[in-house]
C-alpha cells in the first residue's frame, strides 16, 4: 500500500510526497512540523568535506519540507567534530534554532529547524 497524506484543511487524501493539497491548496508539508527527518552522513566512508556537503543538503531538505527537526547521524570521529563546529556557527547566526546530542548517543545530533 502506498503512503498517503491527509489534508488537515479539507480532509482530502493524497499520495505521499505531494506538497500542496490539489483540492484546497493547503501546504501539506506543514504535516512535517511535528516530525524528524533522519539522515546518516557518516557511514559510507565519507570524507569530512563530503559529510559537510551532506549535512547542508540534509538541512536544506528538512527546511524545504518544513520538518520540525533533523537528526544527523555523525558517527564518532572527525566528522562529528567538524559538524559540531558548523552547527554551533549556524545556531549563532540563527540559521537553526537549536541543536543537541541525542540522549545517550553522541553519534547523532538533533537539529531543531
Ligand atoms: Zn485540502
Amino acid at each position: 500500500m502506498k503512503k498517503t497524506v491527509h489534508c488537515e484543511q479539507c480532509g482530502s487524501i493524497w499520495e505521499h510526497g505531494l506538497e500542496d493539497c490539489a483540492k484546497c491548496g493547503w501546504d501539506l508539508r506543514l504535516l512535517n512540523r511535528s516530525k524528524t527527518w533522519t539522515y546518516d552522513i557518516a557511514h559510507q566512508q565519507e570524507t569530512v568535506a563530503e559529510a559537510v556537503d551532506k549535512m547542508y543538503a540534509t538541512l536544506d531538505y528538512g527546511i524545504h519540507k518544513k520538518y520540525g527537526k533533523v537528526k544527523l547521524i555523525v558517527g564518532s570521529g572527525k566528522i562529528r567534530v567538524e559538524i559540531e563546529k558548523i552547527l554551533s556557527h549556524l545556531k549563532f547566526s540563527k540559521k537553526i534554532k537549536f541543536y543537541t546530542c541525542q540522549n545517550k548517543n553522541p553519534g547523532a545530533y538533533i537539529v531543531v529547524l
